[in-house]
């Protein structure tokens, strides 16, 4: 037993899972006053996602795109709690969530501890892990970016080719092999990770070791016909030629089948439809092709009946309520609501549930007045009259609060970097499309997201990053 402070009886429990971009847009928005709030996640800090690529170059640095979750719950108006360990299972029958802190990964000798948590409502915006389709030899061999750690393992992976391609008397098919850096996906982490090597290359590595830097390349290879899926056709088209401008290898219709210590193989599908096997030698393999469940949610998809058809997350109503269940609801990657998995989606959702939960809060507290004005009504305490108008307004208040719209997700627009400082846009324009791609719209990129950092502390560090890249150049010591 520790000293800390005890739940409030008289108030439900909620316990949201993540502090991603769906959690944290419900945190910063809740009123904490209602609930006895409690969050669980592995990471005890908010991150940025999309700068995570410009941290793979030392660009940017790790921590300027970090917020701790401690600092942002401490400006909340009540306390709430936060226990650093992972949801493993949802018992929806019994309302608890199993939660396992697995210290040993992280205090070398601290044993894993796992507990229970009840809770009268649950949050799940616990994200998604990274898709591998169950290719062989992707889990063994390449580098994903999601995370933190992902990126500052391939910063210092990039630095492991460029120095062992340097050393005395390697040999040409190995420098070649080293210093080709592969790239699986043509999505938006794909395209935005090869084009912030290629600057990485061209403005720093040049510089400082010109002797091995014209063997280096970049090929990023992508199923599709085309990257960028999801962008308009005008914008895909500047970004493919975009990239053939900065000698990036573009592999189109090229579907890898297995990963090796040393090589990609892939399948090509040829102009006339036939299909060629292809094997690339990588000296670093990055692999960003997209999205998969989290064992907590496939776990709990197999218990609710209503969820058997979900593949893709957790189905939920207009509410975001997970379907099939009463007091669960779902936000971001792991939710589907009918919209990409992306950062704007997951924050606005987040920020959707925090104002349906200070209004239920409300109704709540609405709907015990009135009971108890009732009683005293039909007790025939004090006055009556005064008291019929206030129930009278109450109800009145109680229905405009009750009448909460439907969760409408309002897209702001598409912005992907892709590299030689020059980006892409897709932004709706009254009722048109706006799409744009080039210097100009790289000053808008950088300043759109310059804006939507967490905090002013992470602006500051972003904008001193990129001054500091631009003035020294990007720090190459490996650590
Ligand atoms: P996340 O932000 O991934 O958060 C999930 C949280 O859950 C994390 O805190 C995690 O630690 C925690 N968690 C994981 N497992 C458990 C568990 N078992 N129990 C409890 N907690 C758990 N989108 C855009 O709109 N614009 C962009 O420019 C953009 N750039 C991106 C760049 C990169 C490199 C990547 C990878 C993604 C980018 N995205 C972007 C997509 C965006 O990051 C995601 O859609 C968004 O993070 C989803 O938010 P989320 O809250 O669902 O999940
Ligand atoms: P994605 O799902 O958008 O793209 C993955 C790509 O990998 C697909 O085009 C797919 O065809 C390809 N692929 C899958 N298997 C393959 C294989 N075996 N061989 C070759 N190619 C294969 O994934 P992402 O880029 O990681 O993005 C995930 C989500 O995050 C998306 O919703 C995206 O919009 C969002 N995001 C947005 C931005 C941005 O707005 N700037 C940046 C990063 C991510």
């Amino acid at each position: 037993p520790n000293e800390q402070v005890q739940p409030d009886p008289t108030k439900k429990t909620l316990v949201v899972l993540g502090t991603g971009w769906g959690s944290v847009g419900l945190l910063k928005n809740l009123d904490t006053e209602n609930y006895n709030v409690i969050v669980v996640s592995p990471r005890n800090y908010f991150l940025f996602t999309p700068l995570l690529p410009s941290c793979t170059t030392g660009l940017i640095e790790h921590r300027s795109i970090m917020e701790p979750v401690r600092t942002i719950l401490r400006h909340k108006k009540a306390a709430v709690k936060y226990y650093e360990a992972e949801a493993s299972s949802v018992d929806p029958e019994r309302k608890v969530v199993k939660i396992v802190d697995n210290a040993d990964g992280k205090t070398k000798g601290a044993k894993t501890a796992e507990t229970e948590i009840p809770y009268d409502m649950l949050v799940i915006g616990v994200g998604a892990e990274n898709a591998t389709f169950g290719i062989p030899g992707v889990r063994e061999n390449s580098c994903f970016l999601k995370e933190i750690g992902d990126a500052q393992l391939i910063r210092k992976k990039i630095m492991d080719c460029v120095e062992r391609a340097s050393f005395k008397g390697q040999t040409q098919e190995e420098i070649d092999r080293l210093m080709n850096f592969v790239v699986v996906g043509g999505g938006p982490t794909g395209v935005e990770f090869a084009g912030e090597l290629r600057d990485f290359f061209e403005e720093d590595i040049k510089k400082l070791i010109p002797e091995i830097s014209h063997r280096f390349k970049v090929t990023l290879i992508e199923a599709l016909p085309n990257v960028l899926p999801s962008f308009s056709k005008q914008l895909i088209e500047y970004t493919e030629n975009t990239l053939r401008e900065e000698n990036i290898d573009i592999k189109l219709k090229t579907m890898v089948k297995r990963v090796t210590e040393g090589a990609v193989e892939a399948e090509v599908v040829k102009a006339d439809g036939t299909k060629e096997l292809l094997k690339v030698p990588y000296g670093l393999l990055v692999w960003a092709t997209g999205n998969a469940l989290r064992p907590v949610v496939r776990d709990l998809l197999g218990k609710i009946p209503a969820q058997k058809d979900s593949r893709r997350g957790l189905a939920v109503n207009e509410y975001l309520v997970v379907q099939g269940t009463r007091d669960i609801w779902a936000v971001g990657d792991c939710a589907v609501a009918g919209y990409a998995p992306t950062a704007q989606v997951a924050s606005q959702e987040g920020t959707f549930l925090a104002r349906l939960f200070n209004n239920m809060a409300k109704t709540d507290a609405h709907e015990g007045r009135i009971k108890e004005l009732s009683s005293s009504l039909n007790l025939k305490q004090g006055n009556s009259a005064e008291v019929a108008t206030e129930i009278e307004s109450l109800e009145k208040q109680l229905r405009r609060i009750k009448d909460v719209k439907p969760f409408k997700y309002s897209h702001q627009g598409s912005l992907a970097y892709i590299g030689s400082e020059k980006a892409v846009a897709d932004v709706p324009w009254f009722n048109g499309n706006f799409a744009a791609g080039g210097s100009l719209t790289f000053l808008f990129w950088r300043s759109a997201y310059l804006s939507m950092c967490f905090s002013s502390r992470n602006r500051v560090l972003v904008l001193l990053d990129w001054l500091k890249s631009k003035a020294f150049g990007r720090d190459v010591s490996r650590e």
